[in-house]
């Protein structure tokens, strides 16, 4: 396969969720990464819908760029067999380093964790200090109620009307495919 022209990053939960609709998509966007040639920058962990994303992307021939910080090595059951594995000092040098060797950013269900990757990339997109697409994968209708209170922020004055069109939400795996072929024109 040729190298990748793109990568994107996938924020997701260290967990699997409750419903198998979760790790469902969690695969399908790693299988969907693979097919493109689109390279997958992620957390680097083995667990939850972060090991799902991975594998399946690797099992499909994909290129795998994973990032870890040491102190979550071992909770995260750092992944070692990626294309590129790369360890942390800090969190935050985790989160620079996965979103600077991005294109787009995609963030399936998860937890506090990944809503802090979430707002951390809206909110730089806020004052602009990039300009990459944020895409929710809304599997089953997950992300809804973060969607209405960032509409909420919108309608109570705390955010400029754009602060919804920095995010794109998208109900399934064939709709985030539409939306990154298009990004990536
Ligand atoms: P979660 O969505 O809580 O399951 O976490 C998903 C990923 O986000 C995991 O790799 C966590 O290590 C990471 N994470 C957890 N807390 C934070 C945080 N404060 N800042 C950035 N990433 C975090």
């Amino acid at each position: 396969m040729p190298l990748p022209v793109h990568s994107v990053c996938v924020f997701c939960g260290a967990r699997p969720g409750a419903r198998p609709a979760y790790a469902e998509a969690a695969r399908a966007t790693g299988a969907l990464l693979a097919a493109r040639n689109w390279r997958l920058v992620y957390g680097a962990g083995d667990v939850g819908l972060m090991g799902e994303v991975a594998r399946a992307a690797q099992a499909a021939g994909g290129a795998t760029f994973g990032v870890i910080p040491a102190h979550l090595f071992p909770l995260e059951v750092g992944k070692r067999d990626l294309t590129a594995f790369v360890v942390t000092e800090t969190m935050h040098e985790r989160k620079k380093v996965m979103y600077m060797n991005s294109d787009a950013i995609v963030v399936l269900p998860g937890g506090a964790g990944s809503l802090d990757e979430f707002f951390e990339v809206l909110t730089w997109r806020q004052i602009g200090l990039h300009t990459k697409p944020i895409f929710l994968l809304d599997t089953e209708g997950y992300w809804q109620p973060l969607i209405a209170l960032v509409e909420n922020i919108v309608a109570e004055g705390f955010a400029a009307p754009s602060l919804r069109d920095f995010v794109v939400t998208v109900p399934d795996v064939a709709a985030l495919e539409a939306a990154l072929v298009t990004a990536f024109g």
